[in-house]
This record gives structure tokens, sequence and C-alpha cells, in this order.
């Protein structure tokens, strides 16, 4: 089995349902001029109060979730309750970075997947983007619209086969 890292936020816990009222439309999004580590500062239950994504439910659907992400360091203790309260029936393993870029670095290493929601990175790879408007610019190999879509991405990957995927298009592609 490959293995799969979930990034949290955006993907596993949904922090804009509690911190603006709309839904944001760019990264760095800010509503009465407060972007979410302004609001989240004012009141770090929000942290352990955001409901999870609909993606969250396939990650409890697996036996073992390796979660990597890149946060402050004053939100670990209320992320740690998250956490606890929504994956407690699972395995879990949590692996906080320093720099968005380390998580690039772990993923090349262990020639893993990531699963994110992030605009920024250099490399997408590896990376299975969660679809959001905040990243619909971003030339991904692997753009995900639904939990289902997930779910059966997951299942090509462990099985191997998006390898095979991809000779067929290439193949098809030649033909043409
Ligand atoms: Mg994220």
């Amino acid at each position: 089995m490959k293995k799969i890292y979930w990034d949290l936020d955006g993907v596993l816990r949904d922090l804009h349902k509690v911190t603006f009222i709309n839904r944001p439309t760019h990264w760095g999004y800010t509503e009465n001029g407060l972007d979410i580590f302004d609001i989240i500062g004012k009141d770090y239950t929000l942290l352990e109060k955001a409901p999870p994504t609909p993606f969250c439910k396939i990650a409890i659907k697996q036996p073992f979730v390796n979660i990597l992400t890149h946060q402050p360091s004053s939100w670990i203790l209320y992320t740690e309750n998250w956490i606890k309260k929504y994956f407690s029936s699972i395995s879990y393993n949590i692996i906080y970075v320093e720099t968005r870029n380390q998580k690039i670095e772990i993923i090349n290493k262990e020639n893993a997947y990531l699963i994110e929601d992030c605009p920024l990175f250099n490399d997408y790879s590896r990376i299975i983007l969660i679809d959001s408007p905040y990243n619909k610019n971003i030339k991904a190999k692997y753009r995900v619209k639904t939990p289902k879509q997930l779910e059966q991405l997951l299942i090509l990957i462990n099985k191997d086969l998006i390898w095979i995927k991809q000779e067929i298009k290439i193949i098809s592609i030649n033909t043409n």
C-alpha cells in the first residue's frame, strides 16, 4: 500500500465554516479586514468547534491515517482535541511541520502522496488536490471534487492502478 498523508485544514477540518460568513474565494481571504489567523487568534476554541469536511468521512474509513499539518504552535493543543474527537475510532499519526515545503520533502522522500487544498506549493506531482475556488488555477495531476472521487482515487493508488491508467492515456494520445 502506498503511504497517504492527509493535510488537516481544508481537507479534514472545515475552519472556514466557523471563521467566515462567506466561503473564501481566494487564499488569504479576509472579512472585515481579518484573515483566518486573526479570527482564530481571538478565540482558539474555534479550532475545536470547527466541523469536519465531507472528505473526513473517507479518512475515518481508512485503517490508519497519517496527518501532515503546518499550523501555528498556539493552535496545536486545540487541534489535538479536535482530532481526538473525530478520529478516536481509528489509529492515526500527526506530524506537525514547521514550513510548508517540509511536506513536499517528506512525501518525496517516502514516495508518498499528500491530500491537500493549498495552492502555494511548487510541485503538485504527488499531491491529490481537493478542489476549491482558491486553488482553481493550480495545474494538478489529481484533482478531486467529491468524497466519492477521493475514495475511488485512493483505491486506485493503493492497488497501484494509477500508473496503468496513465500508460493507457499516453498510448491513446500516441495513436491519434
Ligand atoms: Mg489545508
